[in-house]
């Protein structure tokens, strides 16, 4: 089968690899789409993944065939996989946060058995079957908007809430959505790209800006017009460091976009207006059930956030440039084909 490799020096190159077989419990997947996230592009574009490694989490697909004891799935049945589940018994688990379950093994972010690829073994105990109205194109969209829902979830924001989103791409635009589908109407989003700007004002944001647009602060107190809650989804230092800036008293700045350069922290603002900031890593137990719902309700514009054109396996590498440049504004879809 055709799968997109990282080679190393930060280059992916299509090879063709063996097609895996299922053992008894699991089922034969064929990817339909997979989605290029953020996380794929640092490991790739800074050279940190392992070269060997098949990248790409965000999938759907149909089941091709299953293993003799996983005899619930048929060929054809439309899926995605949920995450490995929590102990639910620990800490992290039992406050609904088992992305950070004590007894997860420590993640392998280097040699990741991706779906940058047209085949995937998968358990048959983690799939999830997508419901009629929800084509398996969007379902693709499930993971991300699974960390989207987290995300708002742990932010505690409330429908009257100003909200400000830091970086209109994929994250930030998903992260907009699941906020107007909770009855936020006050989102601002900053983001320096006008093609990322409008299509945030699409997607819901009633005030779209460029970072450098806002105000300084005065010492120990807010902005004019200050901000209740703060997703920073650039991964930008400089966007956290005007997050928190912008923030009222008892405000909250939300982490989601990693990156490569720490933003510094003002713990003096934070403590005279009583700041909170936290980061927001994975999905709320059963988050994937709460995604596909949510995907399935027809109440985010996936039109708006899945970019029109899917990509083949032979251009994930130049597209994953492309989209760190800001060049493209929605997520891109990698279909497991090769150009003929
Ligand atoms: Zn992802
Ligand atoms: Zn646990």
């Amino acid at each position: 089968m055709p799968a997109a490799v990282y080679v190393g020096d930060g280059k992916i190159a299509v090879h063709d690899l063996p097609v895996p077989v299922p053992g008894p419990h699991e089922v034969l997947v064929e990817v339909s789409q997979c989605g290029i996230c953020g996380s794929d592009m640092h490991l790739v574009l800074e050279g940190y993944a392992r070269p060997g490694t098949v990248l790409g989490h965000e999938w759907a697909g149909t089941v091709v065939t299953s293993g003799s004891a996983a005899t619930d799935w048929e060929p054809g049945a439309r899926v995605v996989s949920n995450p490995t589940p929590g102990c639910g018994t620990c800490r992290p688990c039992r406050l609904g946060r088992p992305s950070v379950c004590l007894t997860r093994a420590a993640p392998d972010y280097l040699s990741f058995g991706g779906a940058f690829c047209r085949y995937l073994v998968v358990g048959a105990e983690r799939l999830l079957r997508l419901s009629d109205t929800l084509s398996t194109r969007d379902a693709a969209l499930t993971e991300p908007t699974a960390i989207a829902v987290h995300t708002v979830n742990l932010s505690g924001v409330v429908p009257g809430d100003r909200v400000l989103v830091t970086g209109g791409g994929p994250v930030g635009l998903l992260t907009v959505a699941v906020l107007v589908a909770r009855g936020v109407t006050d989102i601002t989003v900053s983001e320096p790209s006008p093609l990322r700007r409008d299509r945030a004002a699409a997607v819901g944001a009633s005030v779209v800006m460029a970072p450098d647009q806002f105000p300084t602060p005065g010492l120990g107190r807010p902005v004019a017009a200050p901000f209740d809650v703060a997703f920073e989804c650039s991964g930008q230092a400089a966007a956290a460091e005007t997050a928190l800036d912008q923030l009222d008293f008892a405000g909250t700045l939300v982490f989601v976009g990693t990156g490569r350069t720490m933003p510094r922290i003002n713990h003096n603002r934070m403590i005279v207006l009583e700041l909170t900031i936290l980061g927001a890593y994975n999905y709320d137990d059963d988050g994937f059930r709460g995604a596909l719902d949510l995907l399935a309700s027809g109440t985010i514009p996936t039109d708006l956030l899945i970019e029109p054109d899917d990509v083949l396996l032979g251009e994930v590498g130049e597209t994953m440039a492309r989209l760190a440049q800001g060049e493209i504004a929605g997520k891109v879809l990698v279909r497991p084909e090769v150009a003929s």
